[in-house]
């Protein structure tokens, strides 16, 4: 029997509080430059690194991603981080989608260079990169040399860069990709601060998920 070859899911996880089109036009172009099959957004329920008064409920934040989201057929929202008490750790959602997609799907982990930086204070942080490939959003020419000491120094010393330069290789074979995207100066920290103070949110995220803020007095 001929082998399949392997699918390939992006999996965007972030507090969401809300989605914006930071997040939205980010998934689109890393989609479309991985050739991934599948996107998920995947709402943390429990952020571990921030603090929890005053986090939107996860069920609100959930269904603002999946207006946002709406019936683009190569995306999903997951709600993996709902489904299990305590703090949102990658490391188990991974270990999770791991085990209930099986081996056919390889997995893309999507984050910020600012946040793999971090990866240090990550639970289990060293298992992750036996679990799936990174794709860091990348701005040209910034921080490379600080991603490869932090891959080097403190998750493998063995980590090879790729010959055509885009990332670097684990010796499990999972790769940390470079993606450069469109910088879109948009943050929900922003979008908190704008409807506290009156002012307009439109057309720094999708119309569905503006009005759900209005009609449900998010954020005053
Ligand atoms: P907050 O302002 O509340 O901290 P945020 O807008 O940074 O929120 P998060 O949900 O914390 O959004 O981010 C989830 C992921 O999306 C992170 O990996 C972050 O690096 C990335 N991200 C956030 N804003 C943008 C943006 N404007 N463009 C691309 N990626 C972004």
């Amino acid at each position: 029997m001929p082998s399949q070859s392997p699918k390939r899911l992006g999996l965007f996880g972030g507090t969401f509080n809300p989605i914006h089109y930071g997040h939205l036009r980010t998934g689109e172009e890393v989609v479309e430059a991985l050739s991934l099959d599948r996107l998920w957004f995947i709402p943390a329920a429990v952020p571990p690194h921030k603090a929890p008064q005053g986090i939107t409920p996860f069920e609100v934040r959930l269904e603002m991603t999946r207006l946002a989201v709406g019936d683009n057929p190569r995306v999903e929202v997951s709600d993996i981080e709902g489904r299990r008490p305590g703090k949102s750790y990658s490391i188990e959602t991974l270990r999770r989608i791991r085990q209930e997609l099986g081996p056919t799907w390889e997995l893309y982990f999507i984050l910020g260079l600012d946040a793999i930086l971090e990866i240090p204070t990550w639970k289990d942080f060293r298992d992750l990169f036996s679990l799936c490939h990174f794709v860091v959003l990348d701005r040209p020419g910034y921080g490379r040399r600080q991603l490869e000491e932090v891959l080097r120094e403190e998750v493998d010393p063995h980590f090879q860069p790729l010959a055509d330069g885009t990332g670097f290789q684990h010796p499990s074979g999972c790769q940390v990709l470079m993606q450069a995207t469109t910088l879109l100066d948009i943050s929900a920290t922003m979008i908190r601060a704008l409807v506290r103070s009156g002012r307009s949110i439109r057309y720094l995220l999708p119309d569905a998920v503006r009005g759900y803020i209005i009609k449900n007095k998010l954020y005053l």
